[in-house]
């Protein structure tokens, strides 16, 4: 396990799924974290699970630049520090193809997907450019080939993925390093959530693809959100202190090749 001892985290998107697992996984770690989402009472619980002297939950719309920035301010107030930014909300945005495209759904897809992103980051800066800092964001494998997500959150994660190099390359000189994850198919409430349902039945739907998606990876399993949440942590400690610009998939061989080369032992055709 990553050792973040004495390390302040923020990770957006906190209250499900992989920013949920973050929390866990971050405070296992020995960090302390500022867990920021739109969902109100998961993360009201989640405050009271850890208490605040580990987590400390802030409403946060990220698409709302004063209460990102504000984000960063309150972690800094409450823990005197910010080691560590995981840029992790998201949802699928507009499902449109090209032809049908809603071009202020594009504006929002693109403000939720990649403005926060380019956001977060800009407002950490201050607090981190001293001593250094690790900023993790979650693109997706839909930025390295079609066929797994919309065309604008596709588009808008590769932005995310370049984001990052350019980023790290901006900001080594502060000796932030800044890195992207793309979590391969995870089972979470974001494929209901997209949907439209109300988050509860997004939650029961997550719960039944660890099975149904289980075949989809040559690993033979559908991915858990602390898959995802291990390489953020490791990311962010430390042992990866050499490591930035760097993208990283995580997605049980997703995307290692077409299916007929798969070992059909480790899952068989769908
Ligand atoms: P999730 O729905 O379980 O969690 C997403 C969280 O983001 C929710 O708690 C939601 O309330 C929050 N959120 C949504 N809009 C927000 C906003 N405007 N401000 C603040 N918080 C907001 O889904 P997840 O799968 O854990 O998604 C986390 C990240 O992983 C997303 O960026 C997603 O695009 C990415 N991702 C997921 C998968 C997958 O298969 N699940 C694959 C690749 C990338």
């Amino acid at each position: 396990m990553a050792d973040l001892s004495g390390k302040v985290a923020i990770i957006t998107g906190a209250a499900s799924g992989i920013g949920l697992a973050g929390v866990e996984t971050f405070v296992a770690a020995g960090a302390r974290v500022v867990a920021g989402d739109i969902q109100d009472e998961k993360g009201h619980a989640l405050q009271q699970r850890f208490g605040d002297d580990k987590v400390l939950f802030v409403h946060c719309d990220v698409t709302q630049m004063d209460q990102l920035e504000a984000l960063m301010n309150q972690a800094v107030g409450h823990f005197g520090q910010l080691d560590i930014l995981w840029n992790n909300a998201g949802h699928g945005g507009t499902p449109d193809s090209l032809e049908e495209l809603d071009l202020d759904a594009y504006d929002q897809t693109m403000a939720l997907l990649l403005k926060q992103v380019f956001a977060a980051t800009k407002f950490a800066i201050p607090h981190m450019k001293e001593k250094g800092g690790s900023v993790i964001n979650t693109s997706s494998i839909s930025a390295i080939t079609a066929g797994y997500a919309p065309l604008t959150y596709s588009v808008a994660k590769k932005g995310v993925a370049h984001f990052s190099k350019m980023a790290a390359a901006e900001l080594a000189k502060y000796k932030i390093r800044v890195n992207a994850v793309l979590p391969g198919f995870i089972a979470t409430s974001i494929f209901g959530a997209s949907l439209g349902l109300p988050r509860e039945q997004a939650d029961q739907m997550a719960a039944m693809l660890v099975e149904a998606g289980a075949s989809m990876q040559p690993i033979g399993r559908t991915g858990k959100s602390e898959d995802i949440a291990e390489m953020a942590a490791f990311l962010a400690s430390d042992a990866a202190g050499f490591i930035t610009g760097g993208e990283f998939v995580v997605d049980g061989g997703m995307t290692v090749g077409p299916r007929h080369s798969w070992d059909e032992t480790a899952g068989g055709p769908l």
